[in-house]
């Protein structure tokens, strides 16, 4: 992967001049939000023009599975950049969310969430001046959704981190840090426990530091970064971090300056953008002009940056402080008494375009230089490779002082030998002492006898196979491999 920059993918541009969006409204308060964006941003004069498309709730209840119908995708493909409502999953019809269908769909790989104090939006951390953004890996991770029922009673969900995955998200959140002045980046993983998944975002967040002196790098164990989070959120400045880490960091995030009301993302890749709120489609406040679309505004306000209307972004977000500063709230922030409505917000808005608020300043934003992505498969090769065991996994209701005899009888005579078996990661046999309350899932680890030179071939390995299935259930096998001498596996809990 090289380390080169690249700007922004050029946009569809209308006969008249106009950068073409997809909008899409959604379910529930989707298009009051998305309509209070569209109102504010043609006050601005932004030369945009919209393609209107539905996706979610609607889409499902016609019979499409994904809930992203063709007409939205090719709108997409065409105009390159969409402004999202929130979409309903609608429990019971047995699909997958149609966001992460969208998110997925066009790799938009890295979900970009700011957070900030706003004037006249009270929280315990008021006069802190918390002003930080949280860079979520966005398609990669235990959201790849690859999940299985190992057993009847134990599931199992891949974990999946590329390397390749690991250099854009980082490179992106170093490119955000100096598109907007920042001098901080975090990287915040469970690489102390998940060494190889969490590991490798950690390297490569090392890595990729010395590519960017200028900016202060620093990883942080995730759990830790959560109480710091709550405990001194001014430290931070930019927070990259793999896909299930920043879901959750993120959603605290909104909660220090207000809540879900003002949290805003974008979801941007090479090809594509989708500006989005953080929040979904709260369906009891569907139509009642009562909820906040500050979210979707500031959503608007990163769309607009993206296609490098830096004018009419920053009208919008100095009107948003100004409107804010000035008492308009509405019922989230303000309660039942005194606070204005959707529409009445968004006019004021429109109202305070043009004005700034006193003692309230925004960021001066350059365009973010996108990370170059290779558009080959990230082919990573080993100079050196060997297979030096196989993981067994056995289903069995046998407890391991009956299975281990068993399975190293198995393979008397072969070139393998049981080393270890365990319980959900903890050694259990040979036994340790430890007391492990098992299940029925069993990982056989055979290691070849010549642990230095061998090299496991497939016909040992399905050998062994054959011989283990005669007498016990195997669900599930994996290779042991080593990769330019270094194991690439992990020790169970208890071995040596
Ligand atoms: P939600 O975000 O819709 O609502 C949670 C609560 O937050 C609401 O009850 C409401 O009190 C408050 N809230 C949310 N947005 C607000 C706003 N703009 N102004 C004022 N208050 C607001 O989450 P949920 O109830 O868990 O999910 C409802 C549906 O939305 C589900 O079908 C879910 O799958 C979907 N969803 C979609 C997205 C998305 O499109 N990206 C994100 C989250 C949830």
């Amino acid at each position: 992967m090289t380390t080169q920059a690249q700007t922004l993918h050029p946009t569809h541009t209308t006969a008249d001049g106009k950068k073409l969006v997809t909008v899409i409204p959604g379910d529930g308060i989707g298009p009051e939000v998305v309509a209070a964006t569209q109102r504010i941003i043609a006050a601005t004069g932004a030369p945009l023009a919209w393609d209107e498309h539905p996706a979610g709730a609607s889409v499902f209840k016609q019979g499409l599975p994904s809930g992203v119908p063709d007409e939205t995708i090719q709108s997409i493909l065409r105009t390159r950049v969409a402004l999202k409502g929130p979409l309903e999953t609608p429990v019971g019809y047995g699909e997958k969310s149609a966001n992460v269908t969208l998110r997925k769909l066009f790799e938009t790989y890295g979900n970009i969430r700011p957070v900030r104090e706003l004037p006249g939006v009270p929280t315990p951390y008021s006069g802190r001046g918390i002003d930080l953004v949280v860079v979520r890996e966005n398609v990669e991770d235990l959201y790849a959704g690859i999940e299985y029922m190992q057993t009847p009673g134990v599931a199992e969900c891949l974990k999946l981190i590329s390397r390749k995955g690991c250099e854009k998200i980082v490179r992106l959140a170093f490119e955000v840090a100096r598109a907007e002045g920042r001098t901080k980046v975090h990287c915040a993983t469970k690489s102390n426990i998940m060494k190889l998944t969490e590991g490798t975002m950690k390297h490569v967040f090392e890595e990729v530091a010395q590519e960017y002196p200028d900016i202060e790098a620093q990883h942080i164990i995730v759990d830790n970064c959560a109480h710091q989070l709550v405990k001194k959120p001014e430290q931070f400045q930019v927070i990259v971090t793999t896909n299930m880490n920043g879901d959750i960091l993120s959603d605290l995030t909104s909660a220090l300056i207000g809540g879900l009301g003002f949290a805003a993302s974008s979801n941007i890749g090479r090809d594509v953008a989708i500006f989005e709120a953080v929040h979904g489609s709260a369906p009891k406040y569907a139509g009642k002009d009562t909820i906040n679309p500050t979210a979707m505004i500031l959503s608007g306000v990163q769309m607009l940056r993206y296609l490098g209307e830096f004018t009419a972004a920053s009208l919008i977000e100095n009107a948003i402080l100004v409107t804010l500063a000035s008492g308009i709230r509405t019922r989230d922030v303000q309660g039942d008494a005194g606070a204005v409505g959707t529409t009445a917000y968004t006019d004021a808005i429109i109202s305070n375009l043009g004005k700034t608020a006193p003692n309230w300043q925004i960021r001066d934003y350059k365009p973010i230089q996108m990370p170059s992505v290779p558009t080959e498969i990230a082919f990573t090769k080993a100079n050196e490779r060997r297979v030096v065991g196989v993981d067994i996994f056995v289903e069995s209701g046998e407890d391991a002082e009956t299975l281990g005899p068993s399975l190293t009888a198995l393979a008397a005579g072969t070139p393998l030998h049981l080393k270890l078996i365990s319980n959900r990661g903890t050694r259990v046999y040979p036994p340790t002492g430890a007391i492990t309350d098992c299940a029925d899932h069993w990982r056989c680890r055979f290691l070849l006898n010549d642990e230095q030179h061998g090299d496991l071939d497939d016909a040992t390995l399905i050998a062994l196979l054959e011989r283990v299935g005669k007498q016990h259930r195997w669900m599930h096998i994996e290779k042991l491999n080593e990769f330019d001498g270094a194991p690439g596996f992990t020790k169970d809990q208890g071995e040596d």
